[in-house]
């Protein structure tokens, strides 16, 4: 897969934006962190990184419709000012003397309502809370043509990529995954971005044990139902469980390089629906690797229905014939619908 200029575009601010992710991460002040209407932390890095890829793909691209999940209205009160500062200090790093007004546009650009024939999606820090452990989290970015994901980047600063390295302990450098449709996927030393990429695909056999993603957060996935799933397809299988449990969507990426058979979030409450920018790119990831991805039910996940996945329930990534044994299990433990 040798990146088109568009997906070169993304793969470099990804990595620029990655670069200042990973700096805020380690002068990581407490105070920094605001928590949002939906109780949900938001770090400098959020807001930072949000404004330099919307400025990148600007300077590229133009006005392009942007789906961004931060907005900078908080960041305009004066009680932040502080929080503020930090902000454009961090995007300073990426573009040396920009003003408070163009960081805070470029962050509220990326308001775009998803009804564009064309748009991309961008989780600037998808798992904050993993951010704020110092552990994983992802720069998640996509494109969407026609309500389909055509192109995907996952920036995983933390995540080595040595595959025999602990996921709770991130190493000096992290990885890079692109896709584009029908092309494959791509994997990046974060620090060699530039540079030719190593192709990645997802596993066929697991080898002794089924390795299985999980979120670190308990209220973000049902882990004991996917628990209950993955027993009877392990004992189907004759295999034993290994789980792997990280933040955000580095979890697909961890499907997408054969380092995990699957990817499980099984509901946690009927209200929640998932997010475009929370699948998009990882999604986009894993499939071009092999893997298949599909809600609980087994249906494709469905762009066409705005900035949420309306048509959609959960998520199962694998590759194919433990998908398939998975939905199985799903269908047959009646957990196909989500709780109350
Ligand atoms: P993870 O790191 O995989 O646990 O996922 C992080 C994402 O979970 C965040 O980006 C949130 O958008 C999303 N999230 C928040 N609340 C829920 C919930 N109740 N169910 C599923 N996902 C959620
Ligand atoms: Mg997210």
């Amino acid at each position: 897969m040798h990146p088109d200029s568009t997906l070169r575009v993304a793969i470099d601010a990804v990595a620029a934006a990655g670069r200042v992710a990973r700096t805020v991460q380690r002068d990581f002040n407490r105070n920094h962190q605001i928590i949002k209407d939906d109780q949900s932390p938001v770090t400098v890095a959020d807001f930072a990184v949000q404004a330099i890829v919307a400025m990148a793909l600007k300077d590229a691209f133009g006005d392009v419709p942007i789906v961004g999940e931060e907005r900078a209205g908080v960041l305009r009160l004066p009680e932040q000012a502080e929080v503020r500062r930090a902000v454009v200090e961090a995007v300073d790093r990426y573009r040396t003397g920009v003003r408070d007004d163009d960081v805070l546009g470029a962050i509220d650009g990326c308001n775009h309502d998803a009804s564009a024939e064309a748009y991309w999606t961008l989780d600037p820090i998808d798992g904050t809370k993993g951010f704020l452990r110092g552990q994983q989290y992802a720069i998640a970015l996509a494109l969407i043509e026609a309500g389909r994901v055509v192109l995907g980047v996952l920036g995983c600063p933390n995540l080595p990529l040595q595959t025999d390295h602990p996921f709770d302990h991130p190493g000096p450098h992290g990885t890079i995954y692109a896709a584009r449709v029908g092309c494959g996927t791509g994997q990046w030393p974060d620090h060699e971005s530039k540079g030719q990429e190593v192709p990645v695909r997802a596993r066929s056999h697991a080898p002794g044990a089924l390795t299985v993603c999980e979120s670190v957060e308990a209220a973000h996935s049902r882990n004991d139902h996917s628990r209950r799933v993955l027993q009877r397809v392990a004992q189907d299988l004759g295999l034993a469980i290994d789980y792997a449990r990280l933040d955000s969507q580095c979890k697909y990426a961890v499907v997408a390089r054969g380092q995990a058979d699957a990817y499980l979030r099984m509901p946690t409450h009927k209200s929640y629906v998932e997010k475009i920018w929370d699948h998009a790119a990882g999604m986009m990831i894993a499939e071009e690797a092999g893997a298949v991805v599909s809600d609980i039910a087994g249906a494709r996940l469905d762009f066409t229905h705005g900035q949420r996945l309306e048509a959609n329930r959960g998520i199962v990534c694998a590759s194919g014939h433990i998908h398939g044994m998975i939905i199985d299990a799903i269908r047959d433990l009646d957990l196909a619908s989500a709780p109350q």
